[in-house]
């Protein structure tokens, strides 16, 4: 069974956009998948659709063989983590702790398990020190892996990552880089946008090409080998 199958997706905003036409592409378990294209290829708009952020227009989702619905969103996001563009969007409490430990609390997890469980997803990403920190006190970087922090801690099998390296300088990108590959020794399906070419080809093993909402191609990474 494939991780995600998106089967024949269009999605229409409601200012009349297409932002994704006619999208069919499966996405196998433990795959590690780059999606490039310009910007307003309809890469966000198709990333916010795996984990129900967005229901297609047309066409449907499977999560493990499971359609998304407004009604299952629940249990998808516990299988699909989402980890949005700006860190500032996905972080709101007044600790890291806090932040990290806010989706296992909705889960009403026990607290011996919240700690062990947030103790982990913090030093995944190296950020374990600054459980006690305020998060606007903390870099562009360090807010994003504490954003990466809070979906581990949710444990899902899916990471979805939209632009992860973006606005990073390139020690930033190297520690997001290694997250990444730790992420796949963990068994996780990771599927990431990215303008990136280079990293695209030396990480990833599927290659997807959006353009105007429409795929272009999809590949293993050989297809960047001549756009490099
Ligand atoms: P990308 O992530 O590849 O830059 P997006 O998914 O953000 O592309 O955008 C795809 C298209 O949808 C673009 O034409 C963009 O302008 C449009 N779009 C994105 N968000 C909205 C929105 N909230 N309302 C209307 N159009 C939007
Ligand atoms: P991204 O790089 O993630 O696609 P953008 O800079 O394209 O982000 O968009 C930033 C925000 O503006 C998003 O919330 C997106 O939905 C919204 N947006 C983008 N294009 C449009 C549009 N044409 N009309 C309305 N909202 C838009």
């Amino acid at each position: 069974m494939n991780a995600i199958d998106i089967n024949q997706v269009t999605y229409r905003y409601d200012s009349g956009v297409e932002a994704l036409s006619d999208i069919t592409l499966s996405i196998p378990f433990g795959a590690k998948v780059a999606l490039l294209g310009p910007n307003g290829a309809g890469k966000s708009t198709l990333l916010h659709h795996l984990n129900g952020l967005k229901i297609p227009s047309k066409g449907s989702i499977t999560i493990f063989g499971t359609k998304v619905t407004k009604k299952n969103i629940h249990s998808i996001r516990q299988q699909v983590g989402l980890v949005f563009q700006d860190p500032d969007d996905q972080i709101f409490s007044g600790t890291v702790w806090d932040d990290v430990a806010f989706g296992p609390r909705n889960l009403h997890m026990s607290e011996n398990e919240l700690e062990e469980i947030c103790t982990a997803a913090l030093g995944n990403v190296g950020m374990l020190e600054y459980k006690d920190k305020a998060p606007y006190h903390l870099s562009y970087g360090q807010k994003k892996r504490v954003a990466i922090a809070g979906i581990l801690a949710m444990r899902p099998d899916i990471v979805i990552l939209d632009e992860p390296m973006a606005f990073l300088d390139p020690s930033g990108q190297d520690e997001i880089a290694g997250l990444l590959q730790g992420l796949h020794y963990m068994g996780k399906t990771i599927l990431l946008s990215t303008h990136d070419v280079n990293f695209a080809a030396s990480w990833a093993d599927m290659v997807v090409l959006l353009k105007e909402g429409k795929l272009l191609t999809v590949g293993d990474n050989q297809l960047l080998a001549d756009e490099k």
